[in-house]
């Protein structure tokens, strides 16, 4: 997939999850130990090997990510658990929506 589409990816998921306002720039690089990262100045950098990675595991990167910039800390707690996997289990590829 191309660095466009998956940078439309996350800006898709920030809508859904409501800080489309808080995310102001997407980076799509190279990373050694990690698959993204996010600063709570909304900076979200993608790891260029996503590129090759399957939907669902793009999905799964992007929306805890997201979710970090939702809550606006690091930590996952209960509350971060249940709403990655609230937005998650909301769009599994074989259910209709
Ligand atoms: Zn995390």
């Amino acid at each position: 997939m191309s660095r466009r589409l998956l940078v439309a990816e996350a800006h898709y998921w920030a809508r859904r999850i409501g800080v489309e306002n808080r995310l102001r720039q997407i980076h799509v690089r190279p990373m050694r130990r990690k698959w993204a990262s996010i600063s709570t100045r909304g900076r979200l950098t993608l790891n260029a090997d996503l590129l090759t990675e399957t939907a669902e595991f793009r999905r799964q990167v992007i929306v805890h990510e997201l979710v970090h910039l939702k809550l606006g800390h690091g930590k996952h707690n209960k509350l971060f658990r249940a709403l990655t996997k609230a937005y998650l289990s909301r769009h599994r590829p074989h259910r209709a929506e």
